[in-house]
């Protein structure tokens, strides 16, 4: 019989990120990194058009309406979901050949694509990642200056339903402080 030399449950799994929009998910993410470059996060395709400093194949592969309908209809995406009028998908390969080589991957993405991973890969771990207060998210949401007013309306509205779904999820981080909230997630993904 063969022996298995690391016992399944301390095996990296895939970690899914999620939380309503400006709750503070890549900031999070970004500081986790940096101290774990280790931790393989995901870069996810969107139809959204770049933000400033935001770079192709860093943040996102930025790519046309068009070219999003191909890695839908090719089943390259591993999820997808349209959020705020853009779209935004995983890349499937990617994701499975880094679980395939025992690497620990996190995927930061929307609550409708966390319920798709769920779905698809029920030994995920889904972590919600909540604001401190509702008036703390709608500071955030306001003051990232980026965006138009209706687009941070439609962010809202999002985030309120978003909220909600706390509870679909298997562990529930508060946004406090970065620093506690990666080492949290650090400890979750069994990296420290
Ligand atoms: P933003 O436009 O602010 O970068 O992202 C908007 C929302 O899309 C965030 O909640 C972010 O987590 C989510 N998101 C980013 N990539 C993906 C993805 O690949 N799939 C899904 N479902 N959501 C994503």
């Amino acid at each position: 019989q063969a022996v298995s030399p690391v016992p399944p449950d301390a095996r990296p799994r895939l970690t899914v990120l999620s939380g309503p929009s400006g709750v503070g998910k890549s900031t999070v993410v970004a500081h986790l990194r940096q101290a774990h470059p280790e931790v393989w996060l995901s870069v996810s395709a969107t139809t959204r058009k770049p933000r400033p400093g935001e770079r192709h194949g860093v943040q996102y592969f930025f790519v046309e309406n068009e070219e999003f309908d191909k890695l839908i209809a090719n089943g390259e995406l591993l999820e997808w979901a349209e959020f705020a009028g853009n779209r935004y998908g995983t890349p499937r390969r990617a994701v499975l050949d880094r679980l395939e080589a025992g690497e620990p991957v996190l995927l930061e993405i929307d609550l409708q694509g966390a319920r798709l991973v769920r779905e698809s890969m029920p030994e995920a771990q889904l972590v919600f990642l909540a604001p401190p207060s509702w008036d703390e998210l709608v500071r955030r949401l306001t003051g990232r200056g980026t965006e138009p007013p209706e687009v941070i309306e439609r962010r809202l509205a999002a985030a309120k339903v978003e909220l909600a779904a706390e509870s679909e999820f298997d562990t529930t981080l508060v946004n406090t402080s970065v620093e506690d909230v990666s080492a949290e997630l650090l400890a979750l993904m069994r990296v420290v």
